[in-house]
């Protein structure tokens, strides 16, 4: 006999070896490659929570890394778009890579370096800076290609970019915080805090 409550019932069986992907930003670092250069999932969960992305929108993610924040992105919502910019070609072929093995292989590569890169890319929605911010040009082009509305997010791991940021701050207002993060690591036979670098990030909205 079939019961009628559960002839639409589906189990769902993943093929051996599936990646499951949980549905919240902030995704264990290790589901992707990278050589260290990574946002870690911390900083990356607040910085996803902070460019707010909604439906349609594009994000650029500059200085792209292993391409992690733009993956979230555009995880988030099938109708989200993400153009990383990323200046090493070793880095930007493992976006390529990461991108496909999460499911989101629509994900647009440019290989260069902002800020020429960035002329004739589509304006973006929300913006995040998490490399090549302190060089001449970068933030101004970032600045004035967002639409209005839009968000701007910028993490600082150097005093240089530090300060890129709190002039940025002085002079354009928004919001700035600083998020140290340590995890618990074996000392010896005990456990400690390991405190990773603490990062300033810089949020505005346009
Ligand atoms: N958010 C990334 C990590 C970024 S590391 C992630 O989660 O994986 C910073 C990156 O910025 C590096 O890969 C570096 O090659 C890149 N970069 C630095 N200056 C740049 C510039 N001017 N244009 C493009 N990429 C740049």
């Amino acid at each position: 006999d079939i019961d009628p409550l559960n002839i639409c019932a589906v189990t769902v069986v993943p093929l051996p070896g599936a990646r499951i992907l949980p549905l919240t930003p902030g995704l264990d670092d290790a589901l992707f490659a990278h050589d260290g250069q990574i946002t870690k999932r911390d900083i990356r969960a607040l910085t996803l929570s902070a460019l707010a992305p909604r439906r349609h929108e594009t994000l650029w993610d500059i200085g792209a890394g292993s391409g992690s924040v733009g993956i979230e992105w555009m995880l988030a919502d099938p109708s989200l778009r993400t153009i990383a910019i990323e200046a090493h070609s070793g880095r930007a072929a493992r976006i390529a890579h990461n991108a496909a093995a999460c499911g989101v292989p629509g994900l647009r590569i440019v290989e260069g370096r902002a800020p020429q890169a960035l002329a004739d890319l589509e304006p973006p929605d929300a913006i995040f800076v998490g490399g090549g911010g302190s060089e001449p040009g970068v933030m101004e082009a970032a600045l004035a290609a967002l639409r209005p509305g839009g968000r701007l997010v910028a993490n600082a791991v150097t005093l240089e970019m530090e300060q890129v940021l709190l002039a940025l701050h002085a002079s354009h207002g928004g919001d700035l915080t600083r998020i140290a993060v340590s995890r618990a690591e074996p000392v010896g036979s005990m456990t400690g805090w390991r405190p990773a670098m603490p990062i300033t990030q810089w949020r505005w909205s346009k």
